[in-house]
């Protein structure tokens, strides 16, 4: 008897049977605008043979004005359909079942060819749309629909309509950005004219038996969103129409409310799919912020939907539903909700990966093959960098050591964890505490390793971390003084108001632990759509709140401060970073930039600004938290190398600047691989 029966339970579509409620959501990945088309299909078909139920592709332009950016895979000719064929032929080879996503993208693409309803520009785009007129919309439906009759020639099982995020279709439903008033525009009835003509027509073009999935914008989240009246309205006109599977969409891009970042709460807008239940006679799946099998359950017991999107957790583990199925979600790498790999890669033109995943996207580059000559294998430092080659080279067949000199493992993810809105990291410690007891390494905790130590290893791998930089503030040696790590690790009381020297990602992190004092909104669905203004969709156009985000007050007074002119947080995550932003906004902490620190005293923090250390300000605190980056710990390499050892150095004992779990991830399992 599994522990997930709903999860599991096939879902007949009438000409077809899903085997299971899992689709894999769409993802632009970059991967189709690389051409290597075996690169592409052995992406997807690595999910195939994963399990999952339905996978949906990237978002595909229809034509050239309505891709995302210059540039943007499509099915524009003949070849495209075999390329895309490669792709379709392994995952049902595989045993898998994929549908196309047809992304038109609207005023929402980065071109100044754009189109939309009316000529306005979106907050997220230097571009304003040219207006359609009715020539140009019956020419975008046409290229919608041949794009779709294409996707079966390919031998797609299905296409995905993107008719939510902001995108083009839903353009037209909104008077936000449909200010027309011909057959297009004004009443609702005409404004969903558009989805309704490009489904019935996809529909007629496709024939029965080939899977027609619609995703609908639920909850906007912007000004002048839909009703929920309309969004039932529509949902029941796009069955009529020929849908087989409504989809949900949360928020338009251009939204101000966080809606998959990982300090969005597990699941926190099923309950809005929900509303939509026993509405329409297709299934409707439910998406964002699902990562485990547990909550995906969850939703489908509670009868929230039919079935369960999740994107980016296939991306952390192509084997999420075999590994459910056998009873070993223990064993699934979590999808922590970072962004840092997926989709700030994309924004950053970069191909999408994962953080917990490297070989994400590059199962054809990244080959985890059996050692040729199993060897003894020391890493000392059991954080990300050394938990992930430690792991790589175990599977490859080494025998691995594992030592920290702390008494868990994790390293900085420990202190990562404790900060609100991180708490995925839980469960990224809690995966590789299972995977290295999975895979027989040895672990030795609380063992700070010396040279000596590792004389009889064949190889010695180093990740023993970072320690923090030391800022030399005249007065820093006073009690009022503590380090990032004091304050995460609770080893010292803060005061009421607290001055933060550095604001980098640990800055804006300590920042956010001291303005909760203990509490997390992720941890609280009522508080957070509270504290980000989240309304019920039946009672507030688009789902805002009418009095707008009401965050607790905060349990601090917080002062960031840099030395750099630049607007703090400017480095931070490109599709996360104006969430930090917003938060400590919201929390009232002052962000103050270009400043010399000039000492500590009992008073506070002084400072002054630019070269000629004018304008001096005492910043009134009765804590000051040093978080000024971090520099390589590498005693034991130096050692090792002085006694004549050839080292592997990873991680921040490689290179501290700019570092991040990402990348010592990725170059401790490429290291690894190479053993
Ligand atoms: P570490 O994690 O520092 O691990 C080094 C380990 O080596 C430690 O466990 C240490 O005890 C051990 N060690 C050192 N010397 C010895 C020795 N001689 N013998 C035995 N053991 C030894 N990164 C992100 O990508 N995303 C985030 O959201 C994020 N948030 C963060 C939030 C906070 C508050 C902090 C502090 C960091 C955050 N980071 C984040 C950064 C990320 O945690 C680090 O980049 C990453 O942990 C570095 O990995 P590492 O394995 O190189 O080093
Ligand atoms: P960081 O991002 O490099 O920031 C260090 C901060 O200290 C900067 O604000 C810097 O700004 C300041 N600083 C540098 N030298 C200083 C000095 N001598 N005196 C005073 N201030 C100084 O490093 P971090 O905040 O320690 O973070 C470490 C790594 O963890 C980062 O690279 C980051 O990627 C990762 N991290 C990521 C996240 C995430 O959400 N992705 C979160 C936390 C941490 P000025 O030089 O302008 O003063
Ligand atoms: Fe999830 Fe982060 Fe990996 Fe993206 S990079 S799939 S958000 S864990």
């Amino acid at each position: 008897m599994t522990q997930y029966p709903h999860l599991l339970a096939p879902l007949d579509l009438g000409h077809v049977t899903l085997e299971n409620r899992v689709l894999m959501g769409s993802m632009h990945t970059g991967l189709e605008e690389t051409k290597d088309w075996n690169r592409v299909a052995e992406f997807y078909a690595a999910r195939a043979r994963g399990g999952v139920g339905l996978m949906v592709t990237g978002g595909m332009a229809p034509n050239r004005e309505g891709g995302v950016f210059p540039g943007a895979a499509g099915l524009f000719t003949t070849e495209d359909i075999a390329n895309h064929r490669v792709v379709t032929d392994k995952v049902h080879e595989a045993g898998g079942r994929i549908a196309m996503q047809v992304l038109h993208a609207g005023r929402y693409a980065y071109s100044p060819e754009c189109v939309g309803p009316s000529p306005i520009k979106s907050p997220i785009s230097p571009f304003p749309p040219k207006e359609l007129d009715e020539a140009g919309i019956e020419k975008q439906i046409a290229d919608i629909v041949t794009a779709a009759a294409r996707a079966r020639d390919a031998e797609y099982d299905g296409v995905e309509i993107m008719g939510s995020e902001g995108y083009f279709i839903n353009q037209f439903l909104v008077r936000h950005t449909n200010k027309r008033e011909d057959r297009w525009g004004g009443a609702y009835e005409n404004r969903m004219r558009l989805p309704l003509e490009i489904v019935r027509r996809v529909r007629d073009a496709v024939g029965p038996d080939f899977i027609l999935i619609y995703r609908l914008s639920m909850i906007d989240l912007v000004p002048d969103g839909s009703t929920f009246d309309e969004v039932v309205k529509l949902a029941q006109a796009v069955e009529q129409a020929g849908a087989s599977i409504i989809n949900t969409g949360i928020g338009w891009h251009e939204a101000r409310i966080p809606t998959i970042a990982t300090s969005v709460p597990r699941a926190a807008f099923t309950w809005v799919t929900r509303k939509l239940m026993g509405k329409v006679g297709i299934p409707v799946i439910t998406s964002n912020r699902i990562n485990t099998p547990e909550v995906a359950e969850e939703v489908l017991a509670s009868g929230a939907a039919d079935m369960v999107s999740m994107a980016r957790p296939f991306l952390a583990d192509a084997d999420f539903v075999t590994k459910a199925a056998m009873g070993r979600a223990d064993t699934i790498a979590p999808c922590i909700a970072c962004n840092q790999a997926c989709l700030d890669h994309t924004f950053g033109g970069k191909i999408s990966t994962c953080l917990v995943n490297p070989r994400a996207c590059y199962e054809t580059e990244l080959v985890i093959e059996p050692a040729e000559t199993p060897k003894t294998v020391a890493v000392a430092g059991a954080g990300p960098a050394g938990l992930s080659a430690a792991l790589t080279a175990a599977q490859r067949g080494h025998q691995v050591t594992l030592f920290d000199r702390a008494d868990v493992i994790g390293g900085q993810l420990n202190m990562a964890r404790v900060i609100p809105g991180k708490e995925e990291f839980h469960g990224l410690v809690a995966w590789y505490q299972i995977m290295v007891a999975e895979l027989g390494v040895t672990l030795k905790l609380g063992r700070t390793v010396t040279a000596d130590d590792l004389d009889g290893f064949d190889e010695v791998i180093v990740a023993t971390g970072v320690l923090p930089r030391d800022p030399h503030i005249p007065g820093q040696e006073g009690a009022n003084v503590l380090s990032y790590v004091d304050v995460l690790h609770g080893k010292a009381p803060v005061g009421p108001r607290v001055a933060i020297v550095g604001a980098g990602g640990i800055g804006f992190d300590v920042a956010e632990f001291l303005v909760h004092d203990g509490q997390s909104p992720t941890e609280n669905l009522e508080e957070w759509k509270s504290e980000w203004g989240v309304g019920d969709p039946e009672e507030t156009r688009g789902g805002l709140a009418p009095e707008g985000p009401r965050p607790e007050p905060p349990a601090r007074a917080v002062t960031l401060l840099q030395r750099k002119a630049e607007r703090p947080g400017k480095r931070l995550g490109k599709t996360t970073g104006w969430i930090h932003r917003a938060a400590l906004r919201m929390k009232q902490v002052e962000m103050v930039a270009g400043v010399n620190y000039e000492r500590i005293d009992a008073e506070g923090l002084h400072i002054s600004f630019g070269e000629a250390h004018e304008s001096p300000r005492l910043i009134e605190a009765d804590t000051i938290v040093l978080c000024a980056g971090q520099l390589s710990e590498r005693s034991l390499a130096d050692a090792l190398e002085a006694k004549g050892r050839r080292v592997h150095v990873i991680g921040g004992a490689d290179v501290a600047a700019e570092l991040d779990a990402k990348r010592a991830i990725d170059q401790g399992t490429r290291q690894a691989a190479m053993l």
